[in-house]
């Protein structure tokens, strides 16, 4: 019977907590709520800052600071316009760049990012900054932390966690949240995003980057140069994402749709 009411409740959620992502128009289960999702990564989030430091380079700081708000600021305008503001409207920008040899940089739901010095030989300039915080930042529009707690819970979980979702009970979400989103997935170390998030971030960070007046050919660049500079002090990057070639391969075949919305 249990088993039953779990169903029906998956039912019942599945037909109800559909979204679909902006730019690419795909599908996507939601079965947290937007400020369970917000909430619980926070925490994690400030206790990563409290342990973190901050880079002591003020001109490196600025410039993820700068490229980060102009990202931020054209991918929010491009919602607006187009009826979507309410998606990220708990949405409060942070760009973080911290102290760390590691090449490495991700954003947590509701628009938190952090890059580490370690990755800005590969982005030295604007435009390939850019290519990762444009990135990033559609990692969070994309809601995809959202997405993959909701598929953890159901495949893992089933009906028992879906009903205390419906009932409200927030700790399963606080306890989920510890497991799925992995401080220091992006670019990869914990649980990273899936390959099919990670392109859809590529494609729809390209267009974001575009529109915030960066050529997405940076992008190509910026892959390249991670190519090339990969060594074995970087493995889980290999491992767990999209190989470069595939990575770069797939980039060219979202260029000409990016290059619409990139204006000189
Ligand atoms: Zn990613």
């Amino acid at each position: 019977m249990k088993k039953q009411t779990g169903l029906f409740l998956a039912t019942l959620l599945l037909l109800s907590a559909c979204g679909s992502v902006p730019l690419t128009g795909r599908r996507q289960m939601m079965l947290v709520s937007d400020q369970d999702v917000l909430t619980s990564s926070l925490t994690q989030y400030n206790n990563f800052l409290k342990d973190a430091t901050l880079s002591a380079d003020k001109a490196q700081t600025a410039k993820v600071t700068r490229v980060g708000k102009n990202i931020a600021a054209a991918t929010e305008a491009y919602l607006k316009a187009n009826g979507m503001e309410t998606d990220i409207k708990n949405f409060v920008w942070e760009f973080n760049y911290v102290k760390s040899a590691e090449v490495n940089a991700f954003c947590m739901p509701g628009g938190k990012i952090v890059v580490y010095e370690g990755i800005m030989p590969f982005a030295s300039t604007d435009e390939e900054l850019a290519a990762v915080l444009g990135h990033e930042v559609a990692h969070a529009v994309a809601k995809h932390a959202n997405e993959r707690m909701s598929q953890q819970m159901l495949t893992q979980y089933g009906g028992i966690i879906l009903e205390q979702a419906v009932s409200g009970a927030s700790s399963t979400v606080q306890t989920l949240a510890g497991t799925v989103y992995g401080l220091g997935a992006e670019f990869g170390i914990m649980l990273p995003y899936s390959r099919k998030h990670e392109y859809e971030a590529d494609h729809m960070g390209l267009i974001f980057m575009a529109m915030a007046g960066y050529n997405p050919q940076a992008a190509i660049s910026f892959w390249t140069k991670m190519a090339q500079g990969k060594t074995s002090s970087v493995p889980e990057f290999m491992s767990t994402h999209p190989s470069d070639v595939n990575r770069i391969a797939e980039l060219q075949k979202y260029m000409p749709d990016a290059m619409k919305y990139y204006k000189r």
